[in-house]
């Protein structure tokens, strides 16, 4: 597996911590620097300014000799770690301190021009030459009675001051390591809250990608990763189950289809080759109609079944009265009835209740509740049709006292060839795709269907209706 998110964070954290270093080592480093400068050119002008006001002024006004006043300025000078210079506006060194005075030959700046500084107090330069290396130079001047009467200039080798400036800059750079050490801890976060959870999501991907759908995986966070690899597992599931129903159906309908044609062509092959004598022909035909019959039926049903779920939601509603078609209904069961001798007893709310709904569908949710109904109901019962009305919504339950619904099975006689083994015997029949049928008729209507039954007691099946609109009179 590719793993550039983790390098490309990698990469971003190298290139941070690079552009850290350069920074500071640019940016940082010159702007140190520049502080050093005026730090130091300050602290040696308020020197001067002071050696000026006392030494200077005491040797131009003859109270001390040159010697004392070279030997004080010289301590000076190893104190501050720079050369003093006086230094009269024509360039002749009156005292410098890296040098004894000597008054018969007296130095003399070439080109000496204070004004140099122009608007600063300092200079960085060589000092006219005088210094083989860049020095940091102080000017302070030297006024008696408004005139300028020579200057101080205070020397310190920039060697020195960047040295002191790099002292600065390496805390920097060992502080910078720390933050680079400390961030480092993010790049741990990160891998272990974020790119961990994600490998296992991507990895999940792939492999529901190959149709591996139950590969299973768990992310134990509650964040928005942990919520998305618990989607994926559900999705990847439901998926999964939607795939097993669907080879459970193809299977049962092709056991169904197979069982039937299977008797089919056996009853015809044993009347061919003579197995099934003529005058039995009849009775074995009628049995290969009944299979026939069986095979129209699981047919029809699929097809409803198939345009339900291809149409969805295209119903025809209209406003009707129920208890009509629920009399209606009753009636096409009168022979069945009659040959089993059950009684069907109506208990409707109203002489007439208008329901709105899709006339025909409702129809076919009654002829299959009752079809069960009878189909699982003993010889001399009684199945109730009851109505009732409740918060706008019509309540109709089908109630048999018949074989009834084992608990275990009560969950899925709703699902496609769903047939208890009760009922088995009673219905050869079957199809088992009845209730799913039913169900998918309510469900489109916006409305719920239930069962409760008991095993060996009966069961009763309540489905809801939406009343019609009450017009004005
Ligand atoms: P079928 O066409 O086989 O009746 P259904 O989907 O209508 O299929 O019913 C599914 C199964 O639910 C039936 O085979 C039967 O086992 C059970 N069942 C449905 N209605 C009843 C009932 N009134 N009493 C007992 N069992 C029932």
């Amino acid at each position: 597996m590719k793993k550039r998110l983790y390098l490309k964070f990698l990469l971003a954290y190298i290139i941070f911590g690079c552009f850290g270093f350069l920074a500071v080592a640019t940016f940082s480093s010159s702007l140190t620097l520049e502080h050093e400068i005026r730090e130091t050119a300050e602290t040696l002008y308020e020197e001067a300014s002071l050696i000026a006001k006392t030494y200077v002024n005491d040797l131009y006004n003859n109270q001390i000799t040159i010697e004392s006043a070279y030997s004080q300025l010289n301590a000076l000078s190893t104190y501050l770690s720079a050369s003093i210079w006086i230094v009269n506006p024509s360039g002749t060194v009156v005292l410098n301190t890296l040098e004894m005075p000597d008054l018969s030959n007296p130095k003399v700046i070439e080109n000496f021009n204070p004004s140099i500084t122009a608007d600063s107090y300092y200079i960085r330069d060589d000092f006219f030459g005088e210094f083989d290396e860049e020095m940091l130079s102080v000017y302070t001047p030297i006024t008696s009675n408004y005139k300028i009467k020579g200057y101080v200039i205070i020397h310190q080798p920039m060697s020195e001051l960047r040295k002191r400036s790099d002292d600065y800059l390496s805390i920097t750079y060992i502080t910078l390591t720390v933050l680079l050490f400390l961030s480092l801890i993010i790049l741990l976060f990160f891998t272990e809250i974020f790119y961990i959870p994600l490998r296992k999501i991507i990895r999940a991907t792939e492999q529901y990608g190959a149709g591996n759908m139950h590969y299973e995986f768990s992310v134990d966070s509650n964040d928005e990763l942990g919520y998305l690899a618990a989607s994926l597992n559900y999705m990847a599931s439901e998926i999964a189950r939607s795939e097993d129903n669907q080879k459970k159906f193809v299977a049962n309908v092709s056991h169904d289809f197979r069982s039937p044609l299977t008797s089919i062509r056996g009853y015809l092959e044993a009347m061919i080759d003579g197995t099934i004598p003529p005058e039995m022909h009849e009775k074995y035909l009628n049995i290969v109609l009944n299979e026939t019959d069986r095979l129209t039926k699981l047919t029809n049903s699929l097809l409803t079944l198939n345009n339900l779920n291809t149409k969805g939601m295209v119903l025809e509603m209209s406003d009707f009265d129920i208890n009509q078609v629920i009399r209606r209904t009753v009636a096409t069961f009168e022979g069945t009835c009659e040959q089993k001798s059950i009684s069907i007893s109506l208990i409707l709310t109203g002489e007439e209740m208008m329901v709105h709904a899709d006339m025909t569908k409702i129809q076919q949710v009654l002829y299959n509740l009752l079809d069960n109904a009878i189909k699982f109901s003993h010889n001399n019962s009684t199945i109730t049709i009851e109505t009732r009305e409740k918060h706008n919504k019509l309540f109709v339950s089908v109630k048999d006292s018949g074989i009834g619904i084992p608990k275990d099975s009560l969950k899925m006689i709703f699902d496609r060839f769903y047939k208890t083994d009760l009922s088995r015997g009673k219905d050869k029949k079957g199809t088992g795709l009845g209730l799913s049928i039913t169900k998918e008729i309510i469900h489109s209507h916006g409305e719920n269907i239930n069962v409760i039954s008991t095993e060996g007691v009966g069961s009763e099946f309540i489905f809801t209706l939406a009343q019609a609109d009450e017009e004005e009179d």
